[in-house]
């Protein structure tokens, strides 16, 4: 029998509306690129929104159309992902740390029909003028009198919103319509596109508050550090307004300092982002030796949190939890807020907790298969190959049915890539990538557990360890460390510090200390060029056989 209720769509600019109503004192702080703070509430951003909608229709752009940005965050790129979703298009949102190529291949590939850059970007667009389609139509993020002196035949953002009516009638567009395309950096091959509908991101948008309990309530500020060019900066720009917290955006400026000044002078209660740009604020917090007014909740993901970054922000008073996930998935699948038993735990046995990917989002099934594909317990020991279910997950790539072949299995599920265990509570325990992973004597060694502790040696700053081939063991692991002063420990060192987490056998065999490490489109660290810097390189054990 059918029930007798309502059926409305859910759609992303009812998010918006609902904040311009219900959360009127909040808004968005953003640190712009012509230099200035600009602050705006969010009645002041739907009616702008509106404005922006307007523009679109007299653009030519209709239902279905992609409309592309190469932007960081702040109050037009958030403007642009509910305009264009408003009206049934779709936000296509660009790395701009990708590759040129890259930049070009996907936005030949999503076809996109205009492009709306910030001011910063305006010379990577002159450089790959040439190669662009000649109907794509260039829009600056800008006022007129902060246009650049460019060749480049574009529009001005605040031209084009100045005369347009603040209202509009938003179409009542169905919810599987879709609405944001963002395309994963990919390592090997073409970047892949996932496809977000309404549905998908407003369920995304109501769950992950239900779960990351310390960071949303109304009122509060909170900060994605994560770019909007990066899988709709986790969700932020819509949970945000749902939850009626004021968005404070950080713009271009993401180093330590300037985290630190826009956070302390903006009291930004939670700050979202990649463990490297915590890295960089936790120097800059060590060097002032405070942490920004107001400053309380951390959440880190994108890569494993190094468990002496958790324990440093929370010595300081600061909340850790990570989350886990990936722009196949909204991107997140889980929350890593304690249990409500673990609340008054021993330090120690809190933060050991808090080093896992945090327990599952509802909504997100788990499966955990082995080599042939049988599915695993949820034993909280037992590892495999993490297979994921749910309404926020891709249920193919975007025009791209080889690689959705490669990622879906029989069941209609979709693999990670992650190697992983789930215990009997839903928290998950991302061992490793699963092309990371270190094969040595038929046993798999986690890159993330020997990073773990070796960045836990004070003398460590941060590090990777990568698979270096070896004739008898297949595979050895290799440490490549950055040092966090003068002293560059010895390889015994370093053993000696490790010892009590792992069998010998899992030790590094060499350790190789570099200035920096390189780092990928969405600021994680890059393993992909450390493996191809270091092919040629050799084991001591091996040099001294020759
Ligand atoms: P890309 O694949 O382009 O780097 P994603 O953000 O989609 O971008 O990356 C997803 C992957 O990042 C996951 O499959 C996982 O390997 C890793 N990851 C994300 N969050 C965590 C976390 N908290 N702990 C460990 N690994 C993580």
């Amino acid at each position: 029998m059918q029930g007798k209720m309502m059926h409305r769509p859910l759609r992303i600019i009812d998010i918006l509306a609902f904040a311009a109503e219900v959360h009127a004192d909040a808004g968005i702080v953003s640190a712009r690129t012509e230099g200035d703070v600009h602050r705006a509430t969010y009645p002041q951003i739907m009616a702008r929104t509106a404005q922006l909608a307007n523009a679109l229709h007299g653009l030519g752009v209709g239902t279905g159309d992609r409309v592309a940005t190469l932007a960081w965050n702040g109050h037009r790129h958030f403007e642009l992902y509910f305009g264009v979703a408003g009206i049934g298009a779709v936000c296509h949102t660009i790395n701009p740390r990708l590759p040129a190529e890259q930049i070009l291949y996907i936005i030949d590939h999503a076809d996109d029909r205009l492009l709306f850059v910030d001011l910063t970007f305006v010379p990577l667009v002159e450089g790959l003028r040439d190669q662009l389609p000649a109907d794509l139509r260039l829009v600056i993020m800008t006022d007129r009198a902060h246009m650049p002196d460019t060749p480049l035949d574009a529009l001005c953002y605040e031209e084009l919103l100045a005369d347009q009516p603040a209202g509009i009638d938003w179409p009542e567009v169905p919810e599987d319509t879709a609405a944001g395309l963002c395309y994963t950096s990919g390592t090997t091959g073409h970047p892949k596109g996932a496809l977000y509908t309404h549905r998908s991101t407003v369920l995304h948008a109501l769950t992950v508050p239900l779960s990351q309990t310390t960071s949303f309530r109304a009122g509060r500020r909170i900060m994605p550090v994560v770019p909007m060019f990066h899988v709709n900066a986790w969700g932020l720009p819509y949970n945000a307004p749902l939850t009626g917290m004021t968005l404070v955006m950080p713009g271009p400026n993401l180093d330590g300092p300037g985290l630190f000044s826009l956070m302390d002078a903006e009291r930004v209660y939670s700050g979202w982002g990649v463990p490297t740009v915590w890295a960089g604020l936790l120097s800059e917090i060590e060097a002032q030796g405070r942490v920004p007014e107001g400053f309380a909740d951390l959440v880190v993901g994108g890569s494993a949190a190094p468990r002496a970054m958790i324990e440093a922000y929370e010595a300081r008073g600061v909340t850790v939890s990570q989350a886990w996930g990936m722009t196949e998935m909204s991107p997140i699948g889980t929350h890593g807020v304690l249990p409500p038993r673990m609340q008054d735990a021993p330090e120690q046995t809190r933060i050991d907790m808090k080093c896992n990917a945090g327990r599952r989002l509802f909504g997100v099934d788990f499966k955990i298969v082995d080599d042939d594909g049988r599915r695993q317990p949820h034993d909280g020991q037992t590892t495999g190959e993490l297979y994921v279910r749910g309404n926020t997950v891709i249920s193919e790539y975007f025009e791209n049915p080889g690689a959705t072949r490669a990622a879906m299995d029989g069941e209609g599920w979709f693999g990670t890539g992650d190697v992983a265990s789930v215990d009997p509570h839903g928290l998950l325990t991302i061992r490793d990538r699963a092309k990371d992973l270190v094969k040595s004597g038929g046993e798999w060694i986690s890159s993330i557990d020997l990073e773990n502790a070796a960045t836990s040696h004070p003398a460590i700053h941060a590090c990777a360890v990568i698979a270096i081939p070896h004739p008898k063991w297949d595979e050895r692991p290799v440490l490549v460390a950055v040092p966090a002063g003068e002293d560059r420990p010895a390889l015994e060192d370093l053993h000696a510090h490790m010892a009590p987490h792992f069998a010998k056998w899992q030790m590094p065999d060499d350790v190789i200390y570099v200035d920096d490490l390189p780092l990928t489109a969405t600021g994680k660290i890059s393993k992909l060029t450390l493996r191809e810097r270091f092919a040629d390189y050799v084991l001591p054990e091996l040099r001294e056989a020759t």
